[in-house]
């Protein structure tokens, strides 16, 4: 695919807030809404601090569908195109992330945005499957302490119970470690990891089920595991255009034909929490390394950072893609024509006031 001066000029990343209710314990614990929407504003407000984002979803409205169509609609359309794209859930640990994203296995009552996206490339399919053979694939990787462990693969999970009734899970001693790599047109490659070929919305559901399944550790301690991992769901999609049909009926070979072939990946990234990183602020600085520092989370910040920021980019300025596995992996997914959104989830508990406020300020810098 070669790059195009149209999709450039919208690049960059665009930032939304997702703001949930009060939850069950905060209400328990008297916390109070100290969030504020200005109304008709992507404005948010705690304290004396206001933020203006690209859009808002505030906890009183039903904001998942509007979330979906804002945010992550056109991504969807634009893998027809060939862009690849990224959405990004961050947040502290309880903030939404996972509901958000639709990544846990244990609630039906909601639709995130991955089962929406799944529908909406499916219902597109379905107008085109008559000029086009598609292709999908899956795969559903987890990034945790640098090392990638993919949540698709049966063979290297042994699924156990603990004591307390939750899935653990164990890799296999041998199996070797899924690589990242890029290959000569910078395609970055996750070397090891299953790819699921899908050909219904029921079985990309099920790929979507099977790794959250895997991913749970099905306990809502602060330093459980799903709070300290990223996990990426890919989907790829290959589109062959049939020649005879893309032969004008006059027989010119046209230009479409240097086209029959298109890939394109959509990842969909619910984020470690954020709750360890250590930040100067919104000075727009490099993040100060803490202790326990998410290693991608930094990256992550410093990569978007250098994206948004155009005057850096026409300087050409290194974008550090290399800082960590997250950023490696969606190195061919963030920049360039790319589209990528990151959606910060917060809490509007007071007592959660201070993460809130860490993460409007990561989540303001990615503008
Ligand atoms: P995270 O993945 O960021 O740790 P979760 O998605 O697990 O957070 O959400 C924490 C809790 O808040 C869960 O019990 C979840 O059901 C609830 N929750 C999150 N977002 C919403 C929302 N928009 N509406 C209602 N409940 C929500
Ligand atoms: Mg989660």
């Amino acid at each position: 695919m070669e790059a195009t001066a149209a999709a450039t000029e919208d690049c960059c990343v665009k930032v939304a807030v997702h703001i949930r209710p009060l939850i069950g314990d905060e209400r328990l614990q008297g916390c109070k809404d100290c969030v504020t929407v200005i109304p008709g504003r992507p404005q948010v407000q705690l304290g004396a601090h206001s933020f203006t984002f690209d859009h808002v979803y505030g906890s009183t409205a039903s904001p998942s569908s509007a979330m979906f169509e804002d945010c992550v609609a056109p991504l969807v359309e634009g893998l027809f195109q060939g862009y690849n794209a990224t959405v990004l859930a961050y947040g502290q640990t309880g903030s939404g992330k996972t509901y958000t994203m639709g990544t846990g296995f244990d609630d039906g009552s909601h639709t995130g945005l991955i089962p929406q996206a799944m529908n909406a490339l499916f219902s597109k399919i379905e107008t085109l499957k008559h000029q086009i053979e598609f292709q999908l694939h899956v795969s559903f990787i987890e990034i945790l302490k640098e090392e990638v462990r993919d949540l698709l693969d049966s063979s290297s999970i042994n699924k156990s119970e603990t004591a307390n009734g939750h899935v653990g899970k164990v890799a296999v001693p041998g199996k070797p470690p899924i690589q990242i790599r890029e290959t000569s047109n910078g395609v970055i490659t996750l070397a090891g990891s299953t790819e699921v070929g899908v050909s219904s919305l029921k079985e990309m559901a099920a790929c979507l089920e099977q790794g959250s399944l895997s991913r749970a550790t099905g306990s809502t301690n602060m330093n459980n595991q799903s709070s300290r991992s990223h996990a990426i769901f890919t989907i790829t999609l290959e589109q062959m255009r049939n020649l005879n049909t893309s032969i004008p009926a006059d027989g010119s070979l046209n230009e479409s034909l240097n086209e029959e072939y298109l890939c394109a990946k959509l990842h969909l990234v619910d984020l470690a929490g954020s709750e360890r990183a250590k930040r100067t602020g919104s000075d727009g600085l490099r993040f100060k390394e803490g202790v326990h520092i998410n290693k991608g989370l930094l990256a992550l910040g410093n990569v978007i950072s250098a994206l948004g920021d155009e005057k850096k980019r026409k300087e050409g300025v290194h974008v550090p893609y290399r800082d960590s596995k997250l950023t490696r992996l969606l190195q061919d997914s963030l920049g360039g024509n790319s589209r990528t959104v990151m959606i910060a989830c917060i809490s509007p508990a007071d007592i959660n006031a201070e993460e809130t406020l860490n993460t409007l300020k990561y989540a303001n810098r990615a503008r």
